[in-house]
Protein backbone atom coordinates (compact mmCIF):
# COMPACT_ATOMS: atom_id res chain seq x y z
CA UNK A 1 0.00 0.00 0.00
CA UNK A 2 2.72 2.33 0.68
CA UNK A 3 4.70 1.84 -2.03
CA UNK A 4 1.59 1.92 -4.35
CA UNK A 5 1.00 5.32 -2.96
CA UNK A 6 4.73 6.24 -3.35
CA UNK A 7 4.90 5.34 -6.76
CA UNK A 8 1.20 7.40 -7.93
CA UNK A 9 3.36 10.65 -5.61
CA UNK A 10 5.88 10.13 -8.25
CA UNK A 11 4.30 9.84 -11.16
CA UNK A 12 1.82 12.64 -9.83
CA UNK A 13 5.20 14.70 -9.30
CA UNK A 14 7.12 13.41 -12.50
CA UNK A 15 3.88 15.23 -14.37
CA UNK A 16 3.89 18.21 -12.75
CA UNK A 17 7.25 19.06 -13.41
CA UNK A 18 6.79 17.68 -17.07
CA UNK A 19 4.26 19.89 -17.59
CA UNK A 20 5.22 23.00 -15.71
CA UNK A 21 9.01 22.34 -17.98
CA UNK A 22 6.82 22.52 -20.92
CA UNK A 23 5.07 25.81 -20.29
CA UNK A 24 8.16 27.30 -19.04
CA UNK A 25 8.86 30.25 -20.93
CA UNK A 26 11.81 30.38 -22.68
CA UNK A 27 14.54 33.56 -22.25
CA UNK A 28 14.26 35.92 -25.15
CA UNK A 29 11.12 34.01 -27.10
CA UNK A 30 7.52 35.93 -27.31
CA UNK A 31 5.63 33.46 -27.08
CA UNK A 32 1.99 34.26 -28.16
CA UNK A 33 0.63 34.06 -25.23
CA UNK A 34 2.14 34.63 -21.89
CA UNK A 35 -0.39 33.78 -18.35
CA UNK A 36 1.01 34.87 -15.21
CA UNK A 37 -0.85 32.88 -12.39
CA UNK A 38 -1.28 33.81 -8.90
CA UNK A 39 0.01 36.73 -8.68
CA UNK A 40 -0.15 39.92 -7.19
CA UNK A 41 0.64 43.23 -8.74
CA UNK A 42 1.10 46.85 -8.63
CA UNK A 43 -0.41 49.19 -11.11
CA UNK A 44 2.15 51.66 -11.09
CA UNK A 45 -0.66 54.41 -10.56
CA UNK A 46 0.04 54.80 -6.99
CA UNK A 47 -2.83 52.42 -5.79
CA UNK A 48 -2.14 49.53 -3.89
CA UNK A 49 -1.24 46.43 -4.76
CA UNK A 50 -4.36 43.63 -5.94
CA UNK A 51 -4.47 39.86 -6.63
CA UNK A 52 -3.59 37.59 -6.49
CA UNK A 53 -4.55 37.55 -10.54
CA UNK A 54 -3.86 35.91 -13.11
CA UNK A 55 -2.53 38.50 -16.26
CA UNK A 56 -2.73 36.97 -19.81
CA UNK A 57 -0.23 38.82 -22.33
CA UNK A 58 -1.27 38.40 -25.51
CA UNK A 59 0.74 39.07 -28.80
CA UNK A 60 3.09 41.43 -26.50
CA UNK A 61 0.04 43.58 -24.53
CA UNK A 62 -1.78 43.30 -21.81
CA UNK A 63 -4.95 41.55 -22.82
CA UNK A 64 -6.88 40.84 -19.51
CA UNK A 65 -6.26 40.48 -15.78
CA UNK A 66 -8.94 37.92 -14.61
CA UNK A 67 -9.05 36.62 -10.90
CA UNK A 68 -6.70 33.67 -9.47
CA UNK A 69 -9.16 31.48 -9.36
CA UNK A 70 -10.62 31.70 -12.87
CA UNK A 71 -10.19 29.58 -15.97
CA UNK A 72 -7.44 30.09 -18.21
CA UNK A 73 -9.03 31.33 -21.34
CA UNK A 74 -8.13 28.85 -24.20
CA UNK A 75 -5.65 30.36 -26.86
CA UNK A 76 -3.99 29.09 -29.95
CA UNK A 77 -0.29 29.03 -30.29
CA UNK A 78 2.46 29.02 -28.16
CA UNK A 79 0.65 29.47 -24.78
CA UNK A 80 3.62 29.79 -21.87
CA UNK A 81 3.07 30.08 -17.86
CA UNK A 82 4.86 31.58 -15.12
CA UNK A 83 4.03 30.35 -11.68
CA UNK A 84 3.71 33.93 -9.68
CA UNK A 85 2.83 32.50 -6.28
CA UNK A 86 4.58 34.33 -3.57
CA UNK A 87 5.74 36.72 -6.57
CA UNK A 88 4.87 40.22 -7.05
CA UNK A 89 4.56 41.81 -10.78
CA UNK A 90 5.54 45.65 -11.27
CA UNK A 91 5.28 47.67 -14.52
CA UNK A 92 8.41 47.61 -16.03
CA UNK A 93 10.82 50.29 -15.09
CA UNK A 94 11.78 53.56 -16.84
CA UNK A 95 15.32 54.75 -16.43
CA UNK A 96 14.31 58.47 -17.60
CA UNK A 97 18.56 59.18 -17.48
CA UNK A 98 20.43 57.22 -19.53
CA UNK A 99 23.62 57.42 -21.83
CA UNK A 100 24.72 54.90 -24.22
CA UNK A 101 28.21 54.26 -22.96
CA UNK A 102 28.82 52.31 -26.42
CA UNK A 103 31.85 51.62 -27.52
CA UNK A 104 32.67 55.53 -29.32
CA UNK A 105 32.86 57.65 -26.15
CA UNK A 106 33.20 57.83 -22.67
CA UNK A 107 33.85 54.73 -21.36
CA UNK A 108 33.69 52.07 -24.28
CA UNK A 109 31.68 49.32 -23.34
CA UNK A 110 29.99 46.63 -25.27
CA UNK A 111 26.20 47.64 -25.69
CA UNK A 112 25.05 44.52 -24.79
CA UNK A 113 26.69 44.10 -21.39
CA UNK A 114 24.73 47.39 -20.49
CA UNK A 115 21.48 46.25 -22.01
CA UNK A 116 21.50 42.73 -19.58
CA UNK A 117 21.73 45.07 -16.44
CA UNK A 118 19.39 47.31 -17.23
CA UNK A 119 16.85 44.50 -18.33
CA UNK A 120 18.33 42.26 -15.49
CA UNK A 121 17.19 45.17 -12.88
CA UNK A 122 13.68 45.37 -14.40
CA UNK A 123 14.67 48.32 -16.59
CA UNK A 124 11.93 48.27 -19.64
CA UNK A 125 11.96 51.39 -20.93
CA UNK A 126 15.15 53.81 -21.07
CA UNK A 127 15.07 57.91 -22.10
CA UNK A 128 18.93 58.57 -23.59
CA UNK A 129 19.62 61.83 -22.44
CA UNK A 130 23.18 62.57 -25.05
CA UNK A 131 25.11 59.61 -26.53
CA UNK A 132 25.91 59.55 -30.32
CA UNK A 133 22.90 60.42 -32.12
CA UNK A 134 22.94 58.05 -35.35
CA UNK A 135 24.02 55.29 -32.74
CA UNK A 136 20.93 56.07 -30.39
CA UNK A 137 18.74 56.18 -33.26
CA UNK A 138 19.67 53.47 -34.76
CA UNK A 139 19.57 51.05 -31.44
CA UNK A 140 16.81 52.58 -30.74
CA UNK A 141 14.86 51.02 -33.77
CA UNK A 142 16.53 47.75 -33.45
CA UNK A 143 15.10 47.72 -30.11
CA UNK A 144 11.61 48.77 -31.26
CA UNK A 145 11.83 45.99 -34.22
CA UNK A 146 13.08 43.05 -31.82
CA UNK A 147 16.26 42.72 -32.97
CA UNK A 148 18.34 42.89 -29.98
CA UNK A 149 17.75 42.20 -26.01
CA UNK A 150 17.43 45.89 -25.04
CA UNK A 151 15.03 48.11 -23.21
CA UNK A 152 13.05 50.52 -25.73
CA UNK A 153 14.74 53.64 -26.35
CA UNK A 154 13.40 57.30 -26.41
CA UNK A 155 16.34 59.54 -28.42
CA UNK A 156 16.61 62.53 -26.76
CA UNK A 157 19.43 64.16 -28.45
CA UNK A 158 21.98 66.43 -27.25
CA UNK A 159 21.53 69.78 -28.47
CA UNK A 160 23.41 70.67 -30.69
CA UNK A 161 24.13 67.16 -32.47
CA UNK A 162 27.75 65.68 -31.87
CA UNK A 163 28.47 68.02 -29.10
CA UNK A 164 28.99 67.23 -25.75
CA UNK A 165 29.94 70.63 -23.85
CA UNK A 166 28.08 72.89 -26.01
CA UNK A 167 30.03 73.66 -29.04
CA UNK A 168 28.05 77.10 -29.15
CA UNK A 169 31.45 79.02 -29.16
CA UNK A 170 30.63 81.28 -32.71
CA UNK A 171 28.56 83.85 -34.13
CA UNK A 172 27.30 81.91 -36.75
CA UNK A 173 26.02 78.81 -34.45
CA UNK A 174 24.81 81.11 -31.53
CA UNK A 175 22.57 83.50 -34.20
CA UNK A 176 18.93 83.09 -34.08
CA UNK A 177 18.85 81.02 -37.39
CA UNK A 178 21.21 78.56 -36.83
CA UNK A 179 19.74 77.58 -33.19
CA UNK A 180 16.16 76.94 -34.78
CA UNK A 181 17.93 75.53 -37.98
CA UNK A 182 19.96 72.44 -35.61
CA UNK A 183 15.99 72.19 -33.70
CA UNK A 184 14.93 71.53 -37.12
CA UNK A 185 17.48 69.02 -37.83
CA UNK A 186 17.29 67.14 -35.05
CA UNK A 187 13.40 66.73 -35.53
CA UNK A 188 14.20 65.47 -39.08
CA UNK A 189 16.57 63.07 -37.74
CA UNK A 190 14.09 61.21 -36.22
CA UNK A 191 14.52 62.69 -32.34
CA UNK A 192 11.86 61.91 -30.08
CA UNK A 193 12.96 64.77 -27.82
CA UNK A 194 16.04 66.84 -26.99
CA UNK A 195 18.25 67.42 -24.13
CA UNK A 196 19.65 70.39 -23.25
CA UNK A 197 22.61 71.59 -21.52
CA UNK A 198 24.59 74.78 -20.14
CA UNK A 199 23.74 77.90 -21.97
CA UNK A 200 22.77 81.11 -21.40
CA UNK A 201 19.64 82.29 -21.40
CA UNK A 202 19.13 84.10 -24.49
CA UNK A 203 20.17 80.94 -26.07
CA UNK A 204 18.03 78.21 -24.36
CA UNK A 205 14.47 80.85 -25.11
CA UNK A 206 14.98 80.55 -28.73
CA UNK A 207 15.80 76.83 -28.49
CA UNK A 208 13.05 76.35 -26.28
CA UNK A 209 10.54 78.24 -28.48
CA UNK A 210 11.67 76.04 -31.55
CA UNK A 211 11.69 72.95 -29.55
CA UNK A 212 7.77 73.78 -28.41
CA UNK A 213 6.45 74.46 -32.40
CA UNK A 214 8.03 71.11 -33.69
CA UNK A 215 6.54 69.37 -30.74
CA UNK A 216 10.06 68.12 -28.98
CA UNK A 217 10.26 67.18 -25.27
CA UNK A 218 12.93 68.52 -23.53
CA UNK A 219 15.39 67.21 -20.91
CA UNK A 220 17.42 70.16 -19.18
CA UNK A 221 20.38 70.01 -17.25
CA UNK A 222 20.85 73.23 -16.38
CA UNK A 223 23.91 75.03 -15.86
CA UNK A 224 25.23 78.28 -13.54
CA UNK A 225 23.77 80.53 -15.89
CA UNK A 226 22.13 83.41 -15.63
CA UNK A 227 18.84 81.01 -16.28
CA UNK A 228 17.55 79.01 -13.76
CA UNK A 229 14.41 77.07 -12.73
CA UNK A 230 11.85 79.80 -13.01
CA UNK A 231 12.69 80.27 -16.60
CA UNK A 232 11.77 76.49 -17.20
CA UNK A 233 8.55 77.09 -15.75
CA UNK A 234 8.21 80.14 -18.17
CA UNK A 235 9.74 77.83 -21.01
CA UNK A 236 7.88 74.85 -20.82
CA UNK A 237 10.84 72.23 -20.09
CA UNK A 238 9.61 68.97 -20.10
CA UNK A 239 11.78 67.69 -16.98
CA UNK A 240 14.65 69.07 -14.93
CA UNK A 241 17.33 66.60 -14.77
CA UNK A 242 19.14 66.35 -11.15
CA UNK A 243 18.39 69.68 -9.77
CA UNK A 244 20.25 72.42 -11.12
CA UNK A 245 18.84 75.66 -11.44
CA UNK A 246 16.22 75.11 -8.93
CA UNK A 247 18.31 75.86 -5.48
CA UNK A 248 19.91 78.72 -7.34
CA UNK A 249 16.14 80.59 -8.49
CA UNK A 250 15.70 80.44 -4.86
CA UNK A 251 19.37 82.05 -3.98
CA UNK A 252 18.80 85.78 -3.13
CA UNK A 253 21.90 86.63 -5.53
CA UNK A 254 24.20 84.51 -6.57
CA UNK A 255 25.85 81.54 -4.74
CA UNK A 256 29.11 82.13 -2.61
CA UNK A 257 31.62 80.15 -4.46
CA UNK A 258 34.87 81.36 -3.73
CA UNK A 259 37.19 83.66 -5.59
CA UNK A 260 39.07 80.70 -7.89
CA UNK A 261 35.65 78.85 -8.25
CA UNK A 262 35.31 77.96 -12.13
CA UNK A 263 32.68 75.78 -13.89
CA UNK A 264 35.90 73.68 -15.37
CA UNK A 265 37.45 72.30 -12.09
CA UNK A 266 35.55 69.69 -11.29
CA UNK A 267 36.82 69.07 -7.91
CA UNK A 268 35.22 72.64 -7.22
CA UNK A 269 31.98 72.20 -9.39
CA UNK A 270 31.17 69.20 -7.51
CA UNK A 271 32.38 70.49 -4.05
CA UNK A 272 30.09 73.91 -4.25
CA UNK A 273 27.53 71.60 -5.98
CA UNK A 274 27.18 70.26 -2.68
CA UNK A 275 26.50 73.29 -0.72
CA UNK A 276 23.88 75.20 -2.81
CA UNK A 277 20.89 73.46 -1.23
CA UNK A 278 21.83 75.26 1.99
CA UNK A 279 21.78 78.60 0.39
CA UNK A 280 18.38 78.70 -0.72
CA UNK A 281 15.67 80.32 0.76
CA UNK A 282 13.07 78.24 2.09
CA UNK A 283 10.25 80.55 1.01
CA UNK A 284 11.45 81.52 -2.02
CA UNK A 285 12.21 77.99 -2.68
CA UNK A 286 8.60 77.12 -2.12
CA UNK A 287 7.50 79.28 -4.74
CA UNK A 288 9.48 78.17 -7.34
CA UNK A 289 8.38 74.63 -6.94
CA UNK A 290 4.96 75.97 -6.95
CA UNK A 291 5.86 77.49 -10.24
CA UNK A 292 7.26 74.77 -11.75
CA UNK A 293 4.27 72.77 -10.94
CA UNK A 294 1.91 74.92 -12.34
CA UNK A 295 4.06 75.09 -15.63
CA UNK A 296 3.98 71.20 -15.32
CA UNK A 297 7.85 70.78 -15.70
CA UNK A 298 8.63 67.49 -14.28
CA UNK A 299 11.49 66.78 -11.57
CA UNK A 300 14.16 63.67 -12.21
CA UNK A 301 16.00 64.01 -9.59
CA UNK A 302 18.89 61.21 -9.61
CA UNK A 303 19.66 61.05 -6.38
CA UNK A 304 21.82 57.93 -6.85
CA UNK A 305 24.54 59.30 -9.02
CA UNK A 306 25.98 61.70 -6.89
CA UNK A 307 25.86 59.06 -3.47
CA UNK A 308 29.95 58.89 -4.09
CA UNK A 309 29.71 62.70 -2.59
CA UNK A 310 28.61 61.89 0.57
CA UNK A 311 29.94 58.96 1.25
CA UNK A 312 32.90 58.06 -1.37
CA UNK A 313 33.45 54.49 0.83
CA UNK A 314 29.94 53.41 0.23
CA UNK A 315 30.54 53.77 -3.50
CA UNK A 316 34.13 52.41 -3.63
CA UNK A 317 33.26 48.88 -1.66
CA UNK A 318 29.72 47.86 -3.27
CA UNK A 319 29.10 44.22 -3.99
CA UNK A 320 28.39 44.05 -7.32
CA UNK A 321 31.69 45.75 -8.18
CA UNK A 322 32.95 42.21 -7.55
CA UNK A 323 31.43 40.52 -10.31
CA UNK A 324 29.47 42.97 -12.70
CA UNK A 325 32.78 46.32 -12.74
CA UNK A 326 33.85 46.00 -16.53
CA UNK A 327 37.85 46.47 -16.34
CA UNK A 328 36.70 49.63 -18.86
CA UNK A 329 34.49 51.22 -16.47
CA UNK A 330 36.99 50.62 -13.50
CA UNK A 331 39.50 52.74 -15.58
CA UNK A 332 37.37 55.43 -16.35
CA UNK A 333 36.51 55.52 -12.57
CA UNK A 334 39.59 56.49 -11.51
CA UNK A 335 40.58 60.20 -10.47
CA UNK A 336 40.98 62.30 -13.47
CA UNK A 337 40.28 65.37 -13.99
CA UNK A 338 40.17 64.91 -17.71
CA UNK A 339 37.05 62.99 -17.18
CA UNK A 340 33.69 63.48 -16.16
CA UNK A 341 32.73 62.78 -13.17
CA UNK A 342 36.13 61.37 -11.75
CA UNK A 343 36.66 64.40 -9.20
CA UNK A 344 38.18 62.44 -6.51
CA UNK A 345 41.10 63.78 -5.37
CA UNK A 346 41.50 66.18 -2.77
CA UNK A 347 37.44 65.12 -1.80
CA UNK A 348 37.41 65.82 2.02
CA UNK A 349 35.13 64.70 5.03
CA UNK A 350 34.12 68.23 5.21
CA UNK A 351 33.11 68.06 1.32
CA UNK A 352 30.69 64.69 2.74
CA UNK A 353 29.15 66.37 5.29
CA UNK A 354 28.02 69.18 3.66
CA UNK A 355 26.72 66.81 0.73
CA UNK A 356 24.93 64.62 3.55
CA UNK A 357 23.09 67.98 4.48
CA UNK A 358 22.76 68.88 0.70
CA UNK A 359 20.79 65.70 -0.17
CA UNK A 360 18.32 66.13 2.88
CA UNK A 361 17.64 69.23 1.86
CA UNK A 362 17.28 68.33 -1.68
CA UNK A 363 15.07 64.96 -0.84
CA UNK A 364 12.98 67.24 1.63
CA UNK A 365 12.16 69.48 -1.89
CA UNK A 366 11.48 67.16 -4.25
CA UNK A 367 8.93 65.50 -1.25
CA UNK A 368 7.35 68.87 -1.18
CA UNK A 369 7.43 69.47 -5.11
CA UNK A 370 5.50 65.95 -5.49
CA UNK A 371 3.04 66.92 -2.25
CA UNK A 372 2.20 70.21 -4.73
CA UNK A 373 1.10 67.87 -7.63
CA UNK A 374 4.70 67.64 -9.81
CA UNK A 375 5.71 64.82 -11.22
CA UNK A 376 8.63 62.84 -9.60
CA UNK A 377 10.72 60.57 -12.28
CA UNK A 378 13.56 58.35 -11.75
CA UNK A 379 16.85 58.09 -13.28
CA UNK A 380 19.94 56.75 -12.89
CA UNK A 381 22.96 58.61 -14.82
CA UNK A 382 24.96 55.28 -14.50
CA UNK A 383 28.38 54.95 -16.38
CA UNK A 384 29.88 57.64 -14.40
CA UNK A 385 31.13 58.49 -10.34
CA UNK A 386 31.12 54.46 -9.28
CA UNK A 387 27.49 53.26 -10.78
CA UNK A 388 26.99 50.75 -12.20
CA UNK A 389 24.09 50.13 -15.10
CA UNK A 390 20.82 48.47 -13.27
CA UNK A 391 22.26 48.63 -10.27
CA UNK A 392 22.46 52.58 -10.03
CA UNK A 393 18.63 52.31 -10.80
CA UNK A 394 17.46 50.18 -8.11
CA UNK A 395 19.74 52.06 -5.60
CA UNK A 396 17.85 55.25 -7.10
CA UNK A 397 14.41 53.77 -5.95
CA UNK A 398 16.07 53.20 -2.57
CA UNK A 399 16.79 57.09 -2.47
CA UNK A 400 13.34 57.82 -3.06
CA UNK A 401 12.14 56.42 0.19
CA UNK A 402 14.84 57.86 1.61
CA UNK A 403 13.48 61.29 0.56
CA UNK A 404 9.75 60.29 1.95
CA UNK A 405 8.15 58.29 -0.38
CA UNK A 406 6.11 55.54 0.29
CA UNK A 407 7.03 52.45 -1.83
CA UNK A 408 3.84 52.58 -3.88
CA UNK A 409 4.68 56.00 -4.93
CA UNK A 410 8.35 55.02 -5.10
CA UNK A 411 7.32 52.55 -8.02
CA UNK A 412 4.82 55.19 -9.03
CA UNK A 413 7.58 57.16 -9.98
CA UNK A 414 9.48 54.42 -11.26
CA UNK A 415 6.65 53.99 -13.64
CA UNK A 416 3.44 55.67 -14.49
CA UNK A 417 5.24 59.15 -13.76
CA UNK A 418 8.23 58.16 -16.38
CA UNK A 419 5.48 57.13 -18.99
CA UNK A 420 3.50 60.76 -18.11
CA UNK A 421 7.52 62.56 -19.08
CA UNK A 422 7.48 60.68 -22.13
CA UNK A 423 4.27 61.00 -23.03
CA UNK A 424 3.45 57.67 -23.59
CA UNK A 425 1.12 57.33 -20.34
CA UNK A 426 -1.90 55.01 -22.37
CA UNK A 427 0.73 52.61 -23.25
CA UNK A 428 3.63 52.23 -21.00
CA UNK A 429 3.98 52.88 -17.58
CA UNK A 430 0.85 50.34 -15.94
CA UNK A 431 -0.17 46.98 -15.66
CA UNK A 432 -3.50 47.61 -17.10
CA UNK A 433 -5.20 45.15 -19.98
CA UNK A 434 -4.38 47.28 -23.31
CA UNK A 435 -0.98 48.48 -22.40
CA UNK A 436 2.23 47.04 -23.34
CA UNK A 437 3.49 44.13 -21.70
CA UNK A 438 6.51 45.41 -19.67
CA UNK A 439 6.41 43.79 -16.79
CA UNK A 440 9.08 42.77 -13.91
CA UNK A 441 7.90 39.69 -11.85
CA UNK A 442 10.14 39.66 -8.53
CA UNK A 443 11.09 36.99 -6.18
CA UNK A 444 8.99 38.71 -2.92
CA UNK A 445 7.54 41.78 -1.89
CA UNK A 446 8.79 44.78 -3.09
CA UNK A 447 6.82 46.90 -0.99
CA UNK A 448 7.99 45.31 2.16
CA UNK A 449 11.64 46.01 0.94
CA UNK A 450 12.57 47.66 -2.13
CA UNK A 451 15.99 45.83 -1.87
CA UNK A 452 14.77 42.69 -3.17
CA UNK A 453 14.77 43.53 -6.57
CA UNK A 454 18.37 44.00 -6.09
CA UNK A 455 20.09 40.63 -8.12
CA UNK A 456 20.68 38.03 -5.93
CA UNK A 457 24.37 36.30 -5.10
CA UNK A 458 26.14 40.21 -4.09
CA UNK A 459 26.55 38.94 -0.83
CA UNK A 460 25.03 36.19 1.81
CA UNK A 461 24.14 38.45 4.22
CA UNK A 462 22.06 40.63 1.29
CA UNK A 463 20.84 37.72 0.33
CA UNK A 464 19.87 36.40 3.56
CA UNK A 465 18.35 39.87 4.36
CA UNK A 466 16.77 40.90 1.26
CA UNK A 467 16.27 37.36 -0.45
CA UNK A 468 14.16 37.51 -3.55
CA UNK A 469 16.24 39.12 -6.91
CA UNK A 470 14.02 39.88 -9.71
CA UNK A 471 12.97 36.33 -11.82
CA UNK A 472 11.81 37.72 -15.57
CA UNK A 473 11.72 40.75 -17.10
CA UNK A 474 9.24 40.92 -19.58
CA UNK A 475 9.41 43.50 -22.26
CA UNK A 476 6.76 44.12 -25.13
CA UNK A 477 5.51 40.68 -24.08
CA UNK A 478 8.99 38.95 -24.42
CA UNK A 479 10.38 37.12 -21.07
CA UNK A 480 14.00 37.00 -20.12
CA UNK A 481 15.43 35.75 -17.64
CA UNK A 482 17.15 38.00 -14.95
CA UNK A 483 19.43 35.02 -13.88
CA UNK A 484 20.75 34.36 -18.01
CA UNK A 485 21.26 37.89 -18.23
CA UNK A 486 23.06 38.20 -15.35
CA UNK A 487 25.33 35.22 -16.10
CA UNK A 488 25.84 36.87 -19.79
CA UNK A 489 26.98 40.20 -17.73
CA UNK A 490 29.47 38.32 -15.52
CA UNK A 491 31.12 36.75 -18.32
CA UNK A 492 31.85 39.46 -20.54
CA UNK A 493 33.47 41.10 -17.22
CA UNK A 494 35.17 38.21 -17.05
CA UNK A 495 36.63 38.13 -20.46
CA UNK A 496 37.21 41.61 -20.38
CA UNK A 497 39.78 41.34 -17.03
CA UNK A 498 41.31 38.11 -18.57
CA UNK A 499 41.90 40.11 -21.67
CA UNK A 500 43.68 42.75 -19.75
ZN1 LIG B 1 23.61 62.57 -17.74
Amino acid sequence: MITRTLIVSILLVWAALDSAAESDPVHGERPDALVIRNITYVDGAGVPARGPATIVVRDGVIDSILGATSPIPKMDGDVRIIDGTGKYALPGFINMHAHLHGPWGFNSLPLQFIYDLWLACGITTVRDVGSVATATLEERDKSAAGEIAAPRIFAYLWFPTGSVTGGLNTAERLSEKWLRGEVRRLKNMGADGMKLRHFDRDTITVVMDEANKQGLRVAHHVGVEDFDALDNAALGTTTIEHWYGIPEAAIPGVQEFPANFTYANELLRFRYAGRVWREADPDRLDLVLQSLVDANVGWNPTFAIYEAARDLQRALTQPAFDDYLHPALARYFEPDPSKHGSFFFGWTNTDEVYWRENYRIWMDAVKDFSDMGGLVTTGEDAGFIYQLFGFCYLRELQLHEEAGFHPLEVVQHATHNGAKALGKENELGRIRPGHIADIVIVNGNPLENLQVLMPRGLNETLDAQSGGGIAWTIKDGVPYSAETLLEHAREVVANARVEE
